[in-house]
């Protein structure tokens, strides 16, 4: 489909778009050549933002109201950041907006600065209507990393008087309404052990094996969550899984070595504490491995340290909101995906009801050739009309 047929807002939100892929945000740069661009487009439109640093001050969340300020309304979120390029084998170049056949190829375009070109595209009929209810603003970084960014956000919006009364997370669902995912939480293995020359292993300590037999209890608990559950057969895995995803150690292989690393993940249904895995593993390296290992030397062990955690999203499909949701799409239709989003976080740290749902497929997501289609586009664009048409009094 060429670019002839996309309507006005269509190629306004295209336009946007096109500009927001042409910054490099990948979660280790700034984002905030970005986020500079939005706040300087909304204030072109009256709108004030707050912009929310991290530390060092090279990344920002954006937060911005548009309406009145009295009362909650909807907050429409997305995350700024993307994930690397790096060893993907891309067609044209990721950063800049590629149309060809009514698909639009660039990194971030279905994940997901696609949803946020659309909201941009729609705030002038935002600013012009008069709304009953106000439309928050909520675009984080470090989404990509494990939710990290939003916590400073959140810390925010924890203390206003008014919070916003529901949240639309616009994370490619291919616009159909998610009521749930699973919670995460990413840890770091370090192993300590005693080098010595392999001639005389059995006077070392070997990181390397001894991360290996965490890594095999590790896979065993795997294991008995998929046979014991709980389950929710609504997932695609009904289970609680966990795995190690990247292993580093050792140096030249006539030396036991001394160091080894590694990361695990648990991915967890909403309704399971993942401390309970977590203090399983820990006791079991401290109890069996280490007692072992300080028959050697005292100093060895383990270390762990938690790289990123998020919590389980889990909406209640019966409450208004969901029912509110459906009507805009036009579609009954309810279900929980594999990826996490920033909802757990807006749910359980601010209590506010929370859906999934954006423009865009998670398939063409993290991977090269990114694209969103110009059908998916037409319809958040059309959601977000149908939403704006909510909010004002007819
Ligand atoms: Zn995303």
């Amino acid at each position: 489909m060429p670019f002839s047929a996309a309507s006005e807002k269509d190629s306004k939100a295209i336009g946007l778009l096109k500009t927001l892929v042409g910054f490099d945000t990948t979660s280790y740069n700034s984002n905030l050549g970005l986020i500079e661009f939005i706040q300087s487009y909304l204030s072109s439109y009256d709108i004030d933002s707050t912009l929310i640093h991290d530390e060092s001050g090279k990344k920002a969340n954006l937060y911005a109201t548009i309406g009145r300020t009295d009362i909650g309304g909807v907050m429409l979120s997305g995350h700024t950041d993307v994930v690397p390029v790096a060893s993907q084998d891309w067609g044209t170049d990721p950063f800049s907006l590629i149309e060809s056949d009514g698909k639009f190829y660039g990194r971030g375009s279905a994940d997901m600065k696609g949803f946020i070109a659309l909201v941009l595209s729609r705030v002038p009929e935002m600013v012009s209507s008069e709304l009953t209810k106000p439309i928050h603003l909520a675009f984080s970084y470090d989404e990509e990393i494990g939710c990290v960014g939003v916590q400073r956000m959140l810390d925010l919006l924890e203390h206003q008087h008014i919070k916003p009364s529901c949240c639309i997370i616009g994370e490619p669902t291919g616009m159909e309404v998610v009521i749930g995912h699973k919670g995460k939480h990413a840890t770091r293995v370090k192993v300590r052990g005693h080098a010595c020359h392999s001639g005389q292993s059995p006077l070392g300590v070997n990181a390397i094996d001894f991360a290996s037999e965490l890594i095999v209890y590790i896979r065993k608990l795997a294991h008995e969550k998929a046979q014991n559950g709980p389950f929710d057969k609504d997932y695609e895995v009904p289970y609680t899984t966990l795995h190690t995803g990247v292993i580093g150690g050792g140096t030249a292989l006539n030396i036991v070595p001394n160091s080894c690393q590694f990361d695990f993940e648990i991915r967890h249904l909403y309704e399971e504490d993942p401390q309970h895995l977590l203090d399983q593993i820990e006791n079991f390296a401290r109890d069996h491995l280490e007692n072992e290992m300080h028959l050697i030397d005292s100093d060895t062990g383990f270390n762990f340290e938690t790289l990123a955690t998020y919590p389980g999203l889990l909406t209640d499909p019966g409450i208004e909101f969901v029912a509110y949701v459906k009507g805009l799409l036009d579609n009954n239709a309810h279900s929980k995906v594999i990826f996490g989003s920033e909802g757990g976080l807006f749910q359980k740290r601010l209590g506010i009801p929370t859906l999934v749902c954006g423009p865009g497929n998670i398939d063409q997501a993290h991977k090269a050739n990114e694209y969103i289609s110009l059908e998916q586009l037409k319809k958040g664009g059309n959601f977000l009309d149908h939403l704006l048409e909510s909010l004002v009094l007819s």
